[in-house]
């Protein structure tokens, strides 16, 4: 068995004894396998295997990794969660499934020109910067209720919104706070939890967990 396989069984393991012990109605969220920096072979045993949501935080290495693997395999969803730039806007509506990074009114108006020359509806989540990082992307806290109204105002299909929280050890407190917008913005879908703080994540009703190195391996 690949490493990534085995490495995927016991998260999904993890995820389920996280449930139990909360004792609450959670719903087992989605694992997107973030296979950035990793090659095609490595992928391929997680295709294989049945994985269907992978993240790639890129478009070059997208477009690089990922049109002949979705051709042959049609029912994964390529999601992209790293910082988009307008100019690549294309690229991104063209290969990817979800885009987890939406953090400028410059960017909605791109992707829904995008998406409506290209006929194509891509899900998409509102990046939040939760902490109020100088160094991070994402819509203040103060201004997602405007901001949300305008994305929808352009018809983008909003399902959700994503976080990247401060290495501060705190992330469960961000992440109640993002439960908290959520339910007040009345969305379905909620991006957070990564390999570290992925078991938070899901305490705090995460619907899509965005995890690397715990399936695939350290990064170099
Ligand atoms: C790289 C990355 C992840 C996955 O990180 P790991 O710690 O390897 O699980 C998740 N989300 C974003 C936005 C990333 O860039």
């Amino acid at each position: 068995m690949h490493h990534s396989i085995h490495n995927l069984i016991q998260i999904q393991k993890q995820i389920k004894l996280k449930i139990i012990e909360t004792g609450s109605k959670i719903e087992t969220p989605n694992i997107i396998a973030v296979s950035k920096t990793f090659p095609i072979s490595d992928i391929i045993p997680l295709i294989d295997n049945g994985h269907i949501h992978f993240g790639e935080n890129k478009i070059q290495d997208a477009m690089d990794k990922w049109p002949e693997l979705k051709i042959k395999n049609k029912n994964i969803k390529l999601h992209l969660i790293g910082r988009l730039q307008t100019n690549k806007t294309k690229l991104a509506v063209k290969i990817f499934d979800y885009i987890h990074s939406l953090d400028s009114e410059k960017l909605a108006n791109k992707i829904a020109d995008e998406q409506i020359k290209q006929k194509k509806n891509i899900k998409i989540f509102i990046q939040i910067n939760i902490g109020n990082e100088d160094q991070k992307s994402g819509i203040n806290r103060d201004n997602i209720f405007q901001f949300y109204k305008y994305c929808k105002n352009l018809n983008l299909d909003i399902i959700g919104v994503m976080c990247i929280p401060p290495k501060d050890n705190g992330a469960i407190n961000y992440f109640l706070e993002m439960n908290k917008i959520n339910r007040e913005l009345n969305l379905l879908e909620l991006s957070m939890g990564m390999s570290e703080d992925f078991l938070e994540a899901v305490k705090n009703n995460a619907t899509f967990l965005r995890i690397g190195s715990k399936i695939f391996g350290q990064r170099f």
